[in-house]
Formats: structure tokens, sequence, C-alpha cells
């Protein structure tokens, strides 16, 4: 009876395991060894924490479907809109340094690849020693670090180079203490190389791979990373990096004594050209300018004033590249723009967005991050580099910096002409937000940065605008306003009382207007922009900028009647 029964529970047992891998997704692995993927595919998917419901799955491919959006809203919710990727899922179970190293792409130039010291790179391995590049009263915190949240780590790549990808992961493994780690999520943004991700789940089971079927750039990968990451905080990090000791403490500590904003550690620089780990000062701070370019600025003399090394900085901008966030403020405050492509304008948007929409931005001096600063980007940009990343600041323009979006397009000229779809949703989410205006930004968060005052307007009357022609030395005029700029866009310079395009002067000769080459000091050139009674003063000549026969469209100069009814009131507008 006993054999019976022995026999019956082995037989249902063998049909069990045979059921089991006939409907087993099917992977060659998983085919060959019998054995069923580490972990169950949902396990791969939290979702967002702000949708209640069912927002999206898996299919058995793993690849996560699309979902209906209900309403205009879901789109900054819903993290399956066009979701292009897949869970690795192979059996990967060991890892070799020697192999995985040597096998990479390589090239007889070591920086052609990678834009840094590959050869280099590879002679360094999986890990090294660096120097605690912390001011030593880091060492003595005071701050309590027994019961901190636990961070996923999410590093998007694409073709990087295997050493320093390996790297990275590698320090943040070794110098991450466990029970902060929740996993490390790699994002294989379709690099060429279908082995450089999925096989560095052979060092951890914390690691987990996500490889997307195009490539996206890296705003889209960070968000597939989010998406499927099991920690309550959020630590994004480029692909060659190395975490310094007691790097991530700092940055959870600060998200648990005031959630709602973003951690940077310092970043200290890698040098390209030899990977010497170098030690960045803690007294400067992100910034940018008006074509929206990335800086670093020094404190401003306020700030530095009773200043200690370790103190938080307060920063305008940040970098961009690593930073933690909590994972509910993370999509509450609606992620990233979807809409960016390949590389840069992320930073800004998140920046502007944190400190605009209720957040802050610190740079935290106790927790330092190398990365390997390159001079230019190693890989290819499907739309071209300048185009991109006019698309994406413009994006960043046109929906946070209101009015002053015209200084960016004047310094960014190409933008005019981007095409970035349609703004909308994200404008209503900085209006669900309730944010500040970016002028307020400026006031309270940025109040150092130098804003030009080469507005360009137009000058007008009655829907005719003061237009040069595009002529030097020759007889300025009205034209009808046609909206383009061009011509009729001027820069009204209030130190130097010029009104301008570009370097030459509207200049007064002989009663009547004309460009010329702008001369300091030169009182022909100096015009008083009255804002009550909006006429063009010339204190020189005590005369006024006058339409002097609107019928045949003079414009000249003339004697100021103080009551204003002879001195022509002109209409200054922005482009
Ligand atoms: N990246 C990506 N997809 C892309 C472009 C970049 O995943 O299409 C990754 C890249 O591998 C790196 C991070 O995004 O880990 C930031 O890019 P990069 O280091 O080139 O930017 P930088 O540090 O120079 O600003
Ligand atoms: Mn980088």
């Amino acid at each position: 009876m006993k054999t019976v029964a022995k026999l019956f529970l082995v037989g249902i047992s063998a049909c069990l395991v045979i059921i089991y891998v006939v409907t087993m997704p099917a992977t060659d692995s998983i085919l060959i060894t019998l054995r069923p993927t580490p972990e169950p595919k949902t396990d791969f998917i939290f979702p967002n924490p702000l949708d209640d419901g069912d927002v999206g799955h898996l299919d058995d491919n793993h690849i996560a479907v699309e979902t209906k959006l209900q309403t205009e809203e879901d789109i900054y919710h819903d993290p399956y809109l066009n979701v292009k990727y897949r869970v690795d899922t192979s059996v990967v179970d060991s890892f070799n340094v020697k192999e995985y190293i040597d096998n990479a792409a390589h090239d007889a130039d070591p920086m052609k690849l990678n834009s840094f010291d590959q050869n280099r790179s590879d002679n360094i391995g999986a890990f090294r020693f660096i120097s605690d590049s912390r001011h030593w009263t880091c060492l003595n915190h005071k701050e309590d670090w027994s019961n901190l949240p636990a961070t996923s780590v999410i590093m998007t790549f694409y073709n990087e180079a295997r050493s320093a990808l390996l790297r990275s992961v590698t320090s943040v493994l070794k110098r991450t203490p466990p029970h902060l780690l929740a996993d490390i999520i790699l994002v294989d943004d379709c690099s060429d190389d279908l082995d450089l991700g999925r096989l560095l789940r052979g060092l951890d089971p914390k690691i987990k791979v996500l490889r997307n079927i195009e490539r996206q750039g890296l705003v889209r990968s960070r968000i597939y990373g989010a998406l499927n990451a099991a920690g309550p905080i959020l630590t994004f990090l480029d692909s060659h990096i190395e975490c310094n000791v007691d790097w991530i403490e700092p940055l959870l500590y600060q998200l648990t004594q005031k959630p709602r904003g973003i951690v940077s550690p310092i970043i200290d620089p890698i040098k390209a050209e030899d990977l010497t780990y170098k030690v960045a000062s803690s007294n400067i701070k992100g910034g940018f300018t008006w074509a929206l370019h990335f800086t670093w600025v020094q404190l401003t003399a306020k700030e530095m004033e009773g200043r200690h090394e370790s103190d938080p900085i307060v920063t305008p901008m940040i970098a961009g590249g690593l930073f933690s966030i909590e994972k509910e403020w993370f999509f509450e405050s609606g992620g990233y723009d979807m809409n960016m492509d390949i590389w840069g304008g992320e930073n800004f948007e998140i920046s502007f967005k944190n400190w605009m929409c209720g957040g802050y931005l610190y740079i935290l001096p106790c927790s330092r991050v190398g990365h390997i600063f390159r001079k230019k980007h190693p890989y290819t940009f499907p739309d071209g580099n300048g185009k991109t990343y006019s698309k994406n600041t413009k994006l960043v323009a046109e929906i946070w910096m209101d009015d002053y979006k015209e200084l960016f397009y004047h310094n960014r000229a190409s933008a005019r002409y981007s095409e970035i779809g349609d703004t909308s949703p994200r404008l209503a989410l900085r209006e669900k937000l309730k944010c500040n205006n970016f002028q307020w930004y400026l006031d309270n968060i940025y109040p150092e940065l130098e804003i030009p005052e080469h507005n360009d307007v137009t000058i007008s009357f009655n829907d005719w605008c003061l237009d040069s022609f595009g002529k030097t030395d020759n007889e300025v005029g009205l034209y009808k306003c046609h909206g383009k700029g061009g011509n009729q866009s001027w820069q009204i310079n209030k130190s130097k009382n010029w009104v301008t395009q570009e370097d030459v002067c509207l200049t007064v000769r002989n009663k009547i207007l004309v460009m010329h080459r702008c001369q300091t000091g030169n009182m022909h050139q100096q015009f008083e922009m009255d804002e009550d009674s909006n006429t063009l003063y010339n204190s020189y000549g005590d005369i006024c900028v006058n339409v002097l026969n609107f019928k045949s469209r003079v414009v000249g100069v003339g004697a100021c009647n103080k009551d204003g009814v002879l001195t022509t009131k002109w209409k200054i507008a922005k482009v």
C-alpha cells in the first residue's frame, strides 16, 4: 500500500514537473537546466505607488503590455506608456571577472569606444581602493544611521565599457550596507553587446537586468528602472562611477529628515585619460547658462559665511547623473519628461520642478561618488547631438521657464525650430502640483544668476514696427509688424541706454535714425526709455524718436512735447 502511494506521489510530481516545464516561458536555458527562473516574473514589477488598481502587466515574453489611458491625468502616472523592454530571466549563477572583461569590444585606440582609457579601466578591474575624499568631520557624524530606509540603485547604460560597468556595480555592492540595498536595476539601453548587462546578474541575486528592445535614451530607461525598483528610495547612478565609503547613508538620512526633495553626492572626478580619482571641492554648486548648459559655480560670499565643509550645499541645479529621491515623490512629481530623447535636459526639468513645486535640491559633501567625466559622448545620437539637445532643452524652456524662455531662444536660436510635440500634459502637471513660477525660482533659489538685458522686443506704433531693414548706416523705418523678430527685433540695454541689434546701435544722424556700430560714449546712440509715457528720449539733443509722417512711414527725431501730445508713444512688446 505504502509503495503504491509513493509511486502515485512520484508519478504526480513527475507530471507536475513536466507540466511546469512545458508551460514555462521557452528560454533555452530553462529547458536545458530544467530549473525554474530564480524569481517569479511578477516580482519585477512594483506598481507606481500612486496608481491604485491594475495599471499593467507583463505578458509571457516579459514584455510589458501597454495599458489604455483612462484620463489625461494618467499620462504622468501611467508607467507602461509605450514601455518597450524585457526583463532578463536567463540563468546566470556565476561570474568570471577576467572572462567578462576580456570578451569586451576593444579598439586599437583605447580612447575610441568610450572617450576614456579603456585599457586602464580594464587593468583596474572589478574593484580598487580609492582615497576617502570626505572632510574628516564627516567621520564624526552625529546623525543616527540605525534606522535608514533601503534604496534601489538604478543604472542605465548604452555601450558602456564592461570593466567600467562592472566596477560601478561592484562599488555599489561593496560599499553599501546590504540592509540598505534593496536591489540594483541595470537598464541596458539596447547596447550592441547582448551580454554586457546580462552576465552581471551572476554577481549578486540583488541585480536585476532590463533590456530595452529599442534605444530609448537615459530618461525613459531610468523610468523603466524606477518602475521595477523594490526599495522606497531610488538612487540613480551613471554606469562609470565608483561609490566611496559611506556614500549612501548621508543621502538616505537626509531624505528621512525631509522626504520631498533630491539629494546628490559630491561628484569626485575620475580623469578620463588615466582614471585617477580626484577630490572635488565642497564649495561649489550647480548652475546654468541661458542656453541651458549646466555649469559648476562657486558658492556666493554670503553662502560661504560661517559655512562648514560638511554642511549641505543648497543648489539651484543638479548635474543629474547621480542622486537619490523617494520613489513616492519621484512619481508624484511626474518622474521625468518622457518626451526627452537620448541624453540631456532632464536635469533642468527635475531641478526646476523640485524647487518650483515644493521640493528641494541638496548636495551632501559627506557623500562622495567618483564619476568619469569625459570630453565628448562616445555614442551616437540617432537625430544628431545638437538637434536632440535643442529639443530636450526646449521642452524645459517651454514648460518651466515662462517668459524667460525668450532668453533661452536668444542664446539657442536653433531651438525655435525644434519640434517638441504637445506640452499640455506637462503644463497640467505644473498646475496640479501648484508650482511657483520661474520668477519665484530666480528670486529665491538663484538670485545671483545674471539676467542679461538683451531681451528681444519689438518697438511699434499702430502695428507698424521699427525696422532696421538689416542694413547699417542706412535709414531706419517702419514696416508692418510681422512677428518674426529679425530686423524688427531690438534689445534695450538699460545700463548703456542703447537700443541695439546685436552690436549695432540705433543712432541719431542729422535728424534721421540710422543703425551704426555701437560706440561707448557716443551720445547720439543713447536713448532713455520712459516707461510711463512710452517715449524714446535722446537727452543729448533733448529730442524724441517720433513717427514724422505715418502715411509715408517716416521715422526720425523731433521735439519732445512734455505732455506727450506730439511725441510718439511706442508699444514695446516681447518678440
Ligand atoms: N545613457 C543611456 N542611453 C543613452 C545615452 C546615455 O542609457 O542613449 C546612459 C549612459 O550610459 C550613462 C548615463 O546615461 O550611464 C549618462 O550618460 P553620459 O555618462 O554619457 O552623460 P554625462 O555623464 O557625460 O553627462
Ligand atoms: Mn557619465
